[in-house]
């Protein structure tokens, strides 16, 4: 069992504010849950409720209060975190080579970055942040997910041969909560704009038939601009953002869509034996994001409201009314490799086993395929020529 410099003590949760916020559950986080049969450390079991002792394989069931998921009003939050949410003190390790902050259970794990294979040199310390309202646990054990990137991997045309050998062997993965933002906003956006209609007008020309000039319509396609204002209303539920720069954006993108119905109140048992990303990106760049993201949906609001052929937006004024958030952690098997000197990103969702990944590619393979083409094309040119030209 590799031993790093943070030592062997287990990732400590502590409440810093007043447990009097709705949702608190101070007493499941007091300690790291043991085996209730022989005593060792335990691990969230994916798919279930519970924890597994990796000793005796005994299963303790998790005893989740039942608490409501708050969502908290976001200008208060803005004015004065800690009145709107409740803070929560953790501690993290942060890598020094990509600056990512996160729990560690080093009794699970090597002493490796999740994000980018980098050894972890740095200290642990104490992050202060706005505690997770809620966590989607994972439901993909890590068996699965390797065997989920192994079939990517050998789906891919052109890659190299020792990355195709990666979860064989050297590939391990690590589970992973990545921490997101979920807004809720009652929007109102009062737009301008021009609506085009399209309509044909006849026009005359002059054609040449036959060395004669006659005289022919055709119909010419025009648009008419009028101008367009107007109000158009939409309620966002859990909208979410990122809240972390850790992974790049096509490949968060693309994890998704995530099933939030499955959303469990936050406890600590379902961290257990994984790692959990501290957010990065606060709360009010978070809402900049989300913003960004209903935008665009109301502008496919304002579209249909205009109406016609054709719109276009000049100005779109959007008022958020009762905007509240949440943190929330959601289940993701990442495995970062080195190749060359590149490192490579592979992401597994932990809710439903979609893969996403970055791959090199093996320009060995794609010369040796053009010129593989090329040697068929010359073979079927001869073969062409050989036969009068007669073929196909
Ligand atoms: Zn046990
Ligand atoms: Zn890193």
């Amino acid at each position: 069992m590799p031993i790093g410099p943070w030592g062997r003590r287990p990732a400590e949760r502590r409440e810093v504010e007043a447990a009097s916020a709705p949702g608190s559950d101070t007493a499941l986080r007091e300690a790291q849950p043991t085996c209730e049969q022989c005593g060792a450390v335990l691990a969230y079991a994916p798919g279930s409720d519970e924890l597994e002792c990796a000793y005796c394989g005994h299963r303790n069931r998790i005893e989740v209060a039942p608490v409501a998921i708050v969502e908290h009003d976001l200008s208060a939050a803005l004015r004065d975190q800690r009145a709107a949410a409740p803070l929560d003190e953790t501690e993290v390790v942060t890598c020094s080579a990509c600056a990512a902050s996160f729990t560690f259970d080093p009794d699970v794990h090597a002493g490796e970055c999740p994000f980018c294979g980098h050894a972890i040199v740095t200290d642990t310390g104490a992050h202060r942040q706005i505690k997770p309202e809620a966590v989607l646990p994972f439901e993909i054990a890590e068996p699965a997910a390797r065997e989920r990137v192994r079939a990517w991997l050998h789906g891919l045309w052109f890659a190299p041969n020792r990355l195709k050998r990666f979860g064989q062997a050297d590939g391990a993965l690590h589970g992973v909560y990545l921490p997101y933002w979920t807004f809720d906003s009652a929007t109102t956006t009062d737009y301008r704009g021009r609506r085009g209609d399209v309509y044909y007008e006849p026009r005359q020309v002059r054609v040449n038939v036959g060395g004669k000039t006659q005289v022919r319509t055709e119909m010419v396609r025009k648009v008419r601009w009028t101008p367009a204002r107007g109000r158009v209303s939409r309620n966002f539920d859990d909208v979410l953002v990122l809240a972390s720069p850790s992974l790049p954006v096509w490949m968060t993108d693309r994890l998704e869509p995530w099933d939030l119905g499955g959303i469990k109140p936050y406890t600590a048992y379902y961290l257990t034996g994984f790692q959990a990303e501290a957010y990065r990106v606060e709360l009010d760049a978070g809402f900049a994001l989300a913003d960004e993201k209903m935008k665009k949906r109301i502008a496919g609001d304002v579209r249909l409201h205009i109406g016609g052929d054709l719109q276009q937006i000049t100005s779109m004024d959007v008022h958020h009314a009762d905007t509240t958030f949440k943190h929330i952690l959601l289940p993701v098997w990442l495995g970062a490799f080195r190749y060359g000197n590149q490192s490579y990103h592979v992401s597994v969702n932990g809710q439903t086993g979609a893969v996403q990944g970055e791959r090199p590619y093996s320009w060995w393979k794609i010369a040796g395929a053009v010129l593989l083409l090329a040697i068929i094309g010359g073979i079927l040119a001869f073969i062409y020529v050989q036969s009068g030209g007669r073929l196909g």
